[in-house]
């Protein structure tokens, strides 16, 4: 049995005091509020979260940070200098990489995180000696990092709708659905930090004749269909010119939407796109900081949860690790979208970060300080500048409104104390670690 002794905790029915939080085999066993501190039970600071789920990642990403930020140009030139980064990984560097940027999200407040991988082979196409070697090293990455997985292995087979993948993409793709669902059943990840789900990586990438291949993959396992839909208004003009449709409208006709499907980006989207993806119950993942790093839009965020759909969020390409901006990043959008303030509150936002993230993740239940929960905590200093002044009745909006990743300075994942005072328990130099990632894969 583990405990953890909070001083303040938010949990699903509000803010409490003094929160007594007993875990077993990673569980929560019990959850006890106005108690004091036991003696040898570690103390919690500042402000206590449910674990925080980052729904959206591509781990490589990272390696651009600063690198292509200042630049011009269209997500259609950043994603060539994205892919000089990807020809250059293997499953060694992949690995540090990916292990070095899971530890940042877990020092950032994260407890789990969905990869959307799809950079599956090596050079030219040709498979590792295992298949998915790849996958094995993301896996062991988020193990040694502390985080949860879900591994969200992610068909590609086309190069745009009708095109050939290009020689870099050539490392994305296994030909055919078939293939990519032999693959994927070969694939078994051990430990229980990992589950596996799928991703359709868009209807530029899935011919539609494939894609029941990877929704019926999902449906058969339950497990999450992750979907990239509507970032940029070509994808929706070359879906309309070969399929006479939108993305959503093709992907609901080939039975890809459903409770378990999380549209990411989901940015262009029509009324019609919107009632449809409602109508399925679909979770819209948005990315805020990673969507205005490419001048991707403003997604329509309360219309689609108006019309009976939820959303979670992700940090997408990284440009910053903190999901703090990203809650924040989505109400501040749907601010400037709708020209009102107050579109979702901070515990409609914390949703989005916590147990709606969780689920779109395969963790029901996951994302809450509740009986049953996963044993997942992130407590956040208030104690610095920025809070003063902040009183027990304004803390959470503060939190949300206010604080950063830096904030954080205790994370609990599965009853493990993975992150004590800021400091990563099992990695050390997260920072150290990172450099020397980035600099062996970086192009500049
Ligand atoms: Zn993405």
């Amino acid at each position: 049995m583990t405990a953890y002794h909070c001083r303040r905790a938010v949990l699903p029915g509000g803010v409490e005091s003094d929160v007594l939080v007993e875990s077993v085999d990673g569980l929560v066993t019990d959850v006890a509020i106005g108690i004091a501190c036991p003696a040898g039970v570690t103390p919690l600071g500042g402000l206590t979260f449910p674990g925080f789920a980052n729904a959206h990642s591509h781990a490589f990403h990272r390696a651009l940070r600063g690198r292509t930020q200042g630049a011009r140009g269209s997500f259609w030139t950043w994603r060539e200098q994205m892919y000089a980064v990807a020809e250059r990984l293997d499953p060694d560097t992949y690995y540090s990489l990916a292990r070095a940027v899971y530890a940042e999200m877990v020092l950032a407040g994260y407890s789990c995180v969905g990869e959307f991988h799809y950079l599956h082979h090596g050079p030219g196409g040709h498979p590792y000696a295992d298949p998915n070697a790849m996958s094995h090293a993301l896996t062991a990455a988020a193990a040694d990092a502390g985080i949860r997985l879900t591994l969200l292995d992610t068909c590609y087979l086309t190069g745009g709708i009708g095109a050939p993948l290009t020689a870099v993409q050539q490392r994305f793709g296994d030909g055919d659905g078939h293939s990519w669902a032999m693959r994927v059943d070969a694939f078994r990840p051990s430990g229980t930090h990992t589950r596996v789900g799928v991703a359709i990586h868009s209807v530029r990438a899935v011919p539609a004749a494939e894609i029941p291949v990877v929704a019926g993959w999902a449906a058969e396992a339950g497990a999450p269909l992750h979907v990239h839909v509507s970032e940029q208004r070509a994808e929706n003009d070359a879906c309309r010119l070969a399929y006479d449709r939108s993305p959503a409208q093709l992907l609901a006709d080939a039975g890809a939407l459903t409770a378990r499907t999380t549209a990411v980006h989901a940015v262009h989207i029509d009324a019609a796109d919107i009632a449809l993806l409602g109508r399925h119950s679909v979770t819209g993942c948005a990315c805020p900081s990673t969507e205005r790093d490419l001048a991707d839009g403003l997604a329509p965020v309360t219309d689609l949860r108006a019309a009976g759909g939820r959303t979670c969020l992700g940090t997408d390409a990284h440009v910053s690790i903190d999901p703090f901006a990203e809650m924040r990043g989505l109400e501040y959008g749907e601010r400037l979208r709708t020209e009102r303030r107050g579109n979702l509150t901070s515990a409609e936002l914390l949703d989005a970060a916590t147990d709606f993230g969780h689920a779109a993740l395969g963790w029901p239940g996951a994302g809450r300080i509740a009986v049953g929960a996963p044993a997942d905590l992130t407590a956040v200093s208030l104690a610095g500048i920025r809070f003063a002044g902040v009183t027990a009745g304004n803390e959470l909006d503060a939190a949300i409104f206010g604080a950063t990743a830096a904030d954080v300075t205790d994370v609990v994942i599965g009853g493990r104390h993975v992150v004590r005072d800021g400091r990563h328990t099992g990695m050390g130099d997260v920072t150290g670690a990172l450099r020397q990632a980035i600099a062996a894969v970086a192009t500049s």
